[in-house]
């Protein structure tokens, strides 16, 4: 009889789950998820208030990757929302945006003179080495005040934005958007949110039908070398492969320093109104002095039917590990932990690539990249996927 292939998968959020559903695919392997909480999904979950169904921030689907669209599509059939539109309220117009920046928005601005000579005397090839230079070298000062510099500030919690010094996942598309272009936030991008009343919840049960999941878990290396774990209070246990979401520190029980992040309060509210948002606007980004970040109407996801509507305001805080910081230090520290995986032990999702930019259809997507190593034979280490290496951050 051939021998299974033991699989050790560590966190049930998308990228862990999305590992279980595709790896069951391969005979013979054999699979145990570990769940430090007592539920899958982590911030994807569908939960309820007042009756609305919500999750922990937007979390709508979003990608470039038909195989990864196609994929979910199947699984758990998707509403499309191709027409989202990104606003912003700037507090000295009192006036909303659209974001991207937009040129027929520039139109509507008192300083449009000053910001279409700032536009025009953009400089052709600059070469920033931090957000602030590569927003003001893109946009110019005004622009940059206006929508970026504070919301920025806030979101990663620093005093200047040249204290940020990656950017290309700055821009939701462009930078700004042509004259008479579409206000729509990612063009090329498929958008969609699952058409069930209980959002992806039903994907968590799919996804571990053939796993053993053990929850209110943890996991400790015994011998990192020969990918030997303990799982709670049982036996030391050898994998074959192991697949961790887990923030690399934790893992690695820190002993290189701590990897920081920025945590999230959501503030949930139920509006005696049907709609609070115009038609195409999902949520409200806030680039002024107030504490929150953006607010989010779940309706416009869930299509939820009630003539009072949910929104989430959510707040940059010390609570939970959910934005990795987009500065090259951490990512340096995050790349020597994950230097030492030995072949077989791959680090994966958003806190397993220590990566801001790593969403829900990345975490899918390195979990087809794996499912391609074991099939090929061609099992690797690290983080799966070249988008996401680190040789692209630092
Ligand atoms: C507020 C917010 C809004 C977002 N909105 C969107 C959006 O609109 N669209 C989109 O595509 N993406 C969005 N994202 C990003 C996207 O949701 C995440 O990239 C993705 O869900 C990450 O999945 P993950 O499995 O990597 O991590 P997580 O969701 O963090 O799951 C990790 C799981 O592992 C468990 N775990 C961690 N360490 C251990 C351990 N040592 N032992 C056992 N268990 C452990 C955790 O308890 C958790 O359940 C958003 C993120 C946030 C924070």
């Amino acid at each position: 009889m051939k021998k299974k292939i033991k699989i050790l998968i560590i966190g049930g959020g998308m990228a862990g789950l999305a590992c279980s559903h595709l790896l069951n695919q391969i005979p013979e392997t054999e699979i145990i998820l570990i769940e430090q909480n007592s539920f899958l999904g982590a911030g994807v979950k569908t939960h309820w208030y007042g009756g609305h169904p919500f999750t922990f921030g937007p979390r709508y689907f979003l990608t470039k990757k038909m195989e990864v669209y196609e994929y979910f599509n199947k699984l758990i059939p998707l509403r499309s929302c191709n027409d989202i539109e990104l606003i912003s309220y700037v507090e000295q117009d009192d006036q909303f945006y659209n974001y991207p920046l937009h040129l027929d928005d520039v139109e509507r601005m008192p300083d449009k003179d000053k910001i279409k000579e700032e536009l025009k005397n953009r400089e052709k090839s600059f070469k920033p080495t931090n957000l602030k230079d590569y927003w003001i070298g893109s946009v110019g000062k005004t622009l940059y005040e206006k929508v970026i510099d504070k919301y920025n500030k806030k979101m990663w919690q620093v005093e200047d934005n040249t204290e940020i010094d990656t950017f290309s996942w700055s821009p939701k598309g462009a930078t700004i958007k042509k004259k008479n272009s579409k206000k729509s936030a990612w063009d090329g991008s498929y958008s969609g949110y699952p058409y069930a009343k209980d959002g992806y919840n039903q994907y968590f049960e799919i996804a571990t039908k053939d796993t053993t999941v053990l929850f209110n878990s943890k996991v400790r290396i015994i011998d990192l070398k020969n990918k030997i774990f303990k799982i709670n209070d049982k036996e030391k246990e050898k994998f074959d492969i192991v697949i961790s979401s887990s923030s690399p520190d934790l893992i690695m029980d820190n002993i290189y320093g701590e990897l920081p992040y920025i945590g999230r309060d959501l503030h949930k509210m139920v509006i005696p109104i049907e709609f609070v948002l115009p038609k195409h606007a999902y949520f409200v980004s806030y680039p002024n002095n107030e504490k929150f970040t953006r607010i989010t109407e779940y309706k416009k996801f869930t299509h939820h039917k009630s003539p009072t509507s949910l929104i989430g305001l959510e707040i940059p805080s010390s609570n939970g590990r959910y934005y990795p910081l987009p500065q090259k230090k951490w990512h340096r520290l995050a790349k020597k932990y994950i230097d030492d995986f030995p072949e077989g032990m791959y680090s994966v999702g958003r806190n397993g690539s220590y990566f801001y930019t790593l969403d829900i259809d990345d975490c899918i997507y390195q979990a087809m990249l794996i499912k391609k190593d074991i099939e090929n034979n061609t099992i690797k280490s690290g983080i799966p996927g070249k988008d996401y290496d680190f040789d692209v951050r630092i």
